[in-house]
């Protein structure tokens, strides 16, 4: 089998972990091609975004020294552990001296400046899966297993400038297909991949948006046409629920793309909103594996599960989000639509759900709590004697999801007869029209109550 395997925060935490994936892949290649991308250790990313505005908003050298010194510390320590050779850790050791180099750079540069552009910020944050790749690639050269490291430019994956959130170009698939394939095939080494980022035609460093990884896997397995992708998690699967909110709640062996894209998109952390697009036209499946678990199957999502049909497959829940109200009346209703929406966009607020009632305007746009304050005073500014625009602050947005759902006459009454008998009120409710998915949302103080109530009503538990 060829395989793109994703390892990537808790799994790659620190040295003991990453020994642990290197023995994994190890294990895995014999008789197998295996290509690698590895996110940044877990924290990283967060911590580098903090001190990229930290560096621009209160310029210190003493905290870039810090800063420098712990990232040192943290990687240098994985790299004692998870390199069992002097020789590959001498030259890995260079490697992330001369890489927290450059960052230390950058930042002092940042701090000059005192302005931190959405370019300079991909570039910091790409720090983490380029000094991480370099290291798992070295603790596999460590166990015998012959290995390279690569960025996500080196194997080809070229997006477009919207930094924060690329799109790799049409043409990445022959591009990477080009440069990997030959690695594969001739050379007979395992590329470790950075996920995550990209590089612009002109060579800018790019990111895909928070989780990308998981993205640039499915990219690189649609690219090399691989028989499955497996993402490594610290849990045995998709669940019925985040068993955080439902204790019950149990493992999905089976679960379509489209089932699984409506989950991550209503805040089921289980995978980049976009990962499943390049994988799901040329159907290859997309395995969950959990790292501590190995032997454990895990979910499967595509692969002849389209005709698997549960009503109510899982359910999500976003605990906290805001809501913005435009109502009024007597203007021309597409002209606004287009003038919110072209608002929302260039704010890049993250749009949940939406939902409009048709007598006259009054459209909810459900956002991320984090964008709501953006949100909410791009759209104040339409308000004029007829358009008004309020906000609620506390809701939470409860999602099911299922392909079973469609055409089968009675899920929302259920749903909501449910809701109705354990006196929860609803605030809003949308419905996409392709049936796989019923989301509506309640105060946040009943959202954990809303999640179990409908989790019970269709039997999803053990
Ligand atoms: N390290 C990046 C993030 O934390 C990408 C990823 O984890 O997939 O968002
Ligand atoms: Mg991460």
């Amino acid at each position: 089998m060829r395989i793109v395997m994703k390892f990537g925060g808790v799994s790659v935490k620190d040295g003991k972990n990453i020994l642990h994936c290197a023995n994994l892949v190890k294990k895995f290649s014999e008789g197998n091609e295996i290509v690698v991308v590895v996110s940044a250790m877990a924290g990283v990313t967060d911590a580098l975004i903090r001190a990229a505005s930290k560096c621009c908003s209160e310029p210190s050298a003493g905290y870039i020294k810090m800063f420098i010194a712990e990232m040192m510390q943290k990687h240098y320590e994985a790299i004692e552990y998870a390199v069992r050779n002097e020789e590959i850790k001498n030259k890995v050791v260079a490697t992330t001296e001369r890489l927290l180099d450059e960052l230390e750079k950058v930042l002092l540069g940042i701090s000059y400046l005192g302005e931190l552009t959405r370019r300079s910020e991909d570039y910091i944050i790409s720090f983490g899966e380029r000094l991480l790749a370099p290291i798992f690639s070295a603790a596999l050269l460590s166990i015998g297993v012959d290995s390279v490291a690569l960025t996500g430019g080196d194997a080809g994956i070229i997006t477009d400038r919207n930094y924060g959130r690329a799109k790799p170009l049409p043409t990445v698939y022959t591009t990477i297909k080009s440069r990997i394939e030959p690695l594969l095939t001739i050379k007979k080494t395992i590329p470790v991949v950075t996920g995550f980022i990209g590089v612009t035609d002109d060579g800018s460093i790019t990111t895909l948006g928070r989780g990308g990884s998981d993205f640039t896997a499915t990219i690189l397995a649609a690219a090399l046409e691989v028989d499955e992708v497996w993402l490594w998690k610290e849990v045995d699967g998709i669940m019925t629920c985040d068993p955080k909110y439902v204790p019950n709640a149990k493992v999905i062996p089976e679960i379509s793309y489209q089932e699984a894209m409506e989950l991550s998109h209503f805040g089921a952390k289980i995978l980049h909103p976009r990962a499943l697009e390049p994988v799901m036209r040329k159907r290859i499946p997309v395995r969950i594996k959990n790292t501590f678990n190995p032997d454990s199957p895990g979910t499967v999502i595509g692969s002849r599960t389209e005709d698997v049909t549960d009503i109510v497959k899982a359910l999500s829940l976003i605990p906290k989000a805001g809501i913005v109200n435009i109502s009024g009346a007597g203007f021309d209703f597409a002209e606004i639509m287009s003038e919110v929406f072209r608002r929302l966009s260039d704010e890049r607020v993250n749009v949940i759900m939406v939902a409009q009632s048709s007598s006259e305007l009054n459209l909810s746009i459900v956002v991320d709590i984090r964008d709501l304050d953006k949100a909410y005073s791009t759209l104040k500014n339409l308000e004029n004697g007829v358009i008004k625009v309020d906000r609620i602050t506390d809701v939470a947005v409860v999602s099911a999801v299922g392909s079973g759902m469609a055409g089968t006459p009675g899920v929302a009454g259920k749903i909501f007869s449910a809701l109705g008998r354990n006196r929860i009120n609803v605030i809003m409710i949308s419905q996409s029209c392709s049936e796989y998915n019923v989301s509506f949302a309640v105060d946040s103080s009943e959202g954990v109550n809303a999640v179990r109530v409908v989790h019970d009503e269709f039997e999803l538990g053990n």
